[in-house]
């Protein structure tokens, strides 16, 4: 058995998130998913159930779960977690698939999506975190706010006749005949956790067994939007939150239940193929294009209005064009407000494990956030291109081979300093040796039909592939 201060196993090593923060989580200090992510892992740990589960995160506070357990997962898009968990869990019959979820997530935007899954008995469990608030936003309301509580957007109050009464979720839950085990249990002092520690382990169980549905709503402490120590805010809810919300096993149908049993027809990727008139040509690798490496992961980062997605399209879109695997994942950065954007881009001549990009092969950075933020994270035979034209101060940690363009500059000179990421493609292709520079000009005259804004563009790949020639 893991012990409370230990590492459990079914944590990853370290935390990828930030180089800075590879042993800390994101949460906030005194925070309660910390301590439910411990519990949890150390119960998957111990029923050994580590290679068989599959995570469903959420948007909110949860939302870095994958940077934590080491087990398969799944990012969903905001409320819809026990949908996507619902194909995940038919699609995985062995699986034990998790749907982790906040308040808004859960119960505001995926309330529909979390009421049908409980109703249809889906083979999973569900961790409801209600700390009253929207955490991640800032404080908002929200549908479990409590009558009275403040937050940013009830200054003087929730009040029953503006906002009705908050939502008790597990009773709804515990009110519908399919779910198998419904619970509250609370992570802010021992005895709330010795008793959240037996629930989660039976619910556990229960997946293991396939016995249908489990719902575990946890009170959790939100010290930073309750303005709160975290001591005191594990006391107000042995205070005031559980009165609202008070603890139980509301249903517990495990004993007479049997296994509930799915069967998933699996369809093999070349019958859907064949279905769709597309025979793959892909093993002639005649048409793949040459690389640096089989596979190069890039990351493309800078300011929103510089065209750094497009840049990434162009990028994957010829890449795919030449028959190589591709992936393009746009991010806008849920933690950063008036940040950086940035998008990962995979080119691959074998199937592509993951459109994440951590450790990017290539960086281009447009801004200077975006070199202080990915430059450390480029491995030393790594190339990293940046923007000397906006961009002064250079880290002096970075391990890549570092290439100064002055994209703007050469892109204003071209016509246009929109035409930077142009630029960056011209200078891109040729330090890689991916496309030659026919093949970006033709691309081009097929991606600008106006001939005044492909003349800007065929000069600004120019710029930034005698560039790269040139350095
Ligand atoms: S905002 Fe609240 S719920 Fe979110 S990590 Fe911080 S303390 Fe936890």
């Amino acid at each position: 058995m893991t012990k409370v201060y230990q590492k459990s196993p079914a944590f990853f090593d370290t935390f990828e998130r930030k180089p800075s923060m590879q042993k800390t989580t994101h949460y906030c200090p005194g925070c309660g998913h910390g301590t439910l992510n411990k519990i949890i892992a150390d119960q998957i740990a111990e029923l050994g159930l580590q290679d068989q589960t599959i995570f469903v995160g959420p948007v909110g506070c949860g939302v870095f779960i994958y940077y934590y357990f080491e087990s398969a997962s799944v990012s969903a898009a905001h409320g819809r977690a026990s949908a996507v968990a619902t194909g995940v869990s038919r699609a995985n019959p062995d699986s034990i698939t998790i749907s982790y979820q906040g308040d808004g997530d859960l119960a505001a935007i995926g309330t529909s999506n979390a009421i049908h899954a409980a109703n249809r008995g889906e083979n999973m469990i569900v961790f409801f975190v209600n700390n009253n608030i929207y955490g991640m936003t800032g404080g908002q309301l929200a549908p479990t706010t409590l009558i009275d509580q403040t937050s940013a957007t009830s200054p003087t109050g929730r009040s029953i006749k503006n906002d009705g009464y908050p939502l008790r979720m597990a009773e709804m839950i515990a009110g519908l005949e399919a779910p198998t085990l419904v619970a509250r249990v609370g992570v802010n002092n021992p005895r709330n956790i010795r008793q959240a520690v037996k629930v989660i382990k039976r619910g556990l169980e229960i997946q293991r067994d396939k016995k249908g549905y489990v719902f575990i709503e946890v009170l959790s402490q939100c010290p930073t939007n309750w303005r709160k120590e975290p001591k005191e805010a594990c006391e107000w809810i042995d205070e005031v939150v559980c009165k609202q919300y008070p603890f139980g096993v509301f249903k517990d149908l495990a004993e007479e239940r049997g296994a509930v049993e799915r069967p998933c027809k699996r369809v093999e990727f070349d019958a859907i193929a064949d279905q769709l008139g597309l025979t793959a040509d892909d093993e002639d690798a005649s048409q793949k294009i040459e690389m640096l490496q089989d596979e190069l992961r890039f990351k493309f980062a800078g300011f929103g209005g510089q065209g750094i997605l497009s840049l990434g399209m162009m990028m994957a879109q010829m890449s795919m064009e030449r028959n190589m695997e591709v992936t393009w994942l746009p991010s806008y950065g849920t933690e950063m407000r008036g940040g950086v954007a940035n998008c990962s881009v995979v080119v691959g001549k074998k199937a592509i494990g993951s459109p994440a990009v951590d450790n990017p092969n290539v960086l281009v950075a447009l801004n200077r956030p975006s070199l202080d933020k990915f430059g450390p994270m480029v491995p030393g035979d790594g190339l990293i291109i940046y923007n000397s034209s906006l961009i002064d101060q250079v880290p002096d940690d970075l391990q890549g081979k570092v290439y100064a363009l002055p994209a703007t500059d050469l892109a204003s000179e071209a016509g246009t300093v929109k035409a930077a990421n142009v630029v960056v493609l011209g200078f891109v292709a040729q330090k890689t040796g991916m496309f030659g520079l026919a093949d970006l000009e033709a691309f081009l005259a097929d991606t600008f039909k106006k001939p005044s804004l492909l003349e800007v563009n065929l000069k600004a790949v120019k710029a930034g592939w005698d560039a790269a020639e040139e350095t």
